[in-house]
């Protein structure tokens, strides 16, 4: 079977955002692929975090893969930090990616304006830890939200640059975006990307938070003044009703077409409750199933330990062979 990796950051609590441009697709490819799905912790520290909230929602993003469907039996599910070969390998990839190339990613540009007083280095070079997430398991695809479409490009070439020098040490992985609501927006601000980390709650909604908060959130969220008031997709003049109408799509699986149909002459109002009561509906079951999970912390434990050890059997193997391939003594 193709190998699969993918992962989110413990940054904050998991979004719809992610729940719909990645976990939903992570649960659907366990049946034709062999997936490793991490908490990508290290990458969470190139934004500084509060270690007691960085230790829960560790847990909590595991325990909500699971809710969200991963079979651990299935798949491994694991903490990027229990994983040492990740930032062995990110130190010899970052001697393969030139300075030039990191400056040019747009994640870097965003967050280093949004965290101006930490401008650190592992946040600049991010990306490299990410490609050795993905090259260290010699992953076939990657399925990933757009906004890391730049990064796994990047992946590429720094594999496709090692493979030149040194022989085919690296599978060269694919991306894979899904086509329907692939792209979440802030309820806010509907021309930025849906956030975990994002300072202003009211621009994401949670998958753990309760059905009055998210009732609130879509009531308040940013629409437009068109007069009258039509519910149709225009990404450019009408951005927040196109983002209520894809996450409605993503949710119910209707077309957008037949969704601007369904909604025609209908208030915004309408549409904002209808987005709502799909989010709390899909929600329900995942979060009734997380509260089990995250009680049980034998079976966290359990998880923990095995998805490290199932990854750390085909990390060693490519670390192995990339210090052999650059020169390093074997211990
Ligand atoms: P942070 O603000 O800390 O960067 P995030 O919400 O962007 O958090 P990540 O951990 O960076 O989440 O990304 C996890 C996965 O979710 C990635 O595959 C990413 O492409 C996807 N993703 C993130 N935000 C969105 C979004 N708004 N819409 C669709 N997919 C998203
Ligand atoms: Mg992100």
């Amino acid at each position: 079977k193709p190998i699969v990796l993918s992962g989110a950051q413990p940054s904050g609590q998991l979004t719809i955002g992610n729940y719909l441009g990645a976990l939903r697709q992570w649960d659907q490819m366990q049946d034709d692929y062999n997936c490793l799905y991490c908490i990508v912790d290290l990458h969470a520290i190139t934004v500084r975090q509060e270690p007691v909230a960085l230790h829960s929602a560790s847990l909590d993003s595991l325990a909500l893969y699971l809710a969200c469907g991963i079979d651990p039996k299935r798949s491994a599910v694991f903490l990027q930090s229990h994983v040492p070969e990740h930032s062995q390998l990110a130190w010899v990839l970052n001697c393969y990616t030139q300075f030039g190339e990191l400056s040019r990613m747009t994640q870097f540009k965003d967050k280093s304006e949004r965290h101006n007083n930490n401008v650190n280095a592992g946040l600049f070079t991010y990306p490299v830890l990410m490609a050795a997430d993905i090259l260290l398991y010699q992953a076939n695809q990657v399925p990933v939200g757009h906004d890391q479409k730049q990064h796994l490009e990047l992946a590429r070439d720094v594999a496709l640059r090692f493979n030149a020098l040194h022989g085919d040490i690296f599978t060269v992985p694919e991306p894979f975006i899904p086509q329907v609501a692939a792209r979440v927006m802030s309820l806010q601000e509907p021309t930025k990307k849906m956030s975990k980390s994002d300072d202003n709650p009211w621009n994401f909604v949670g998958l753990l938070e309760d059905p009055k908060m998210i009732s609130k959130k879509f009531k308040k969220a940013i629409t437009d003044s068109e007069d009258p008031p039509r519910v149709y997709f225009d990404l450019d003049n009408k951005p927040g009703v196109a983002n209520l109408l894809n996450i409605l799509s993503g949710v119910t699986g209707k077309t957008v077409a037949a969704l601007e149909a369904e909604y025609e002459g209908k208030m915004y109002g309408h549409l904002k409750g209808d987005v709502a009561d799909a989010v709390i509906a899909l929600l329900e079951p995942v979060q009734q199933k997380f509260r089990d999970i995250r009680a049980d912390q034998t079976l966290m434990q359990q998880v923990m330990r095995e998805g490290a050890a199932k990854a750390r059997e085909h990390a060693s193997r490519t670390l192995a062979a990339v210090n052999a391939a650059v020169g390093f003594v074997a211990p």
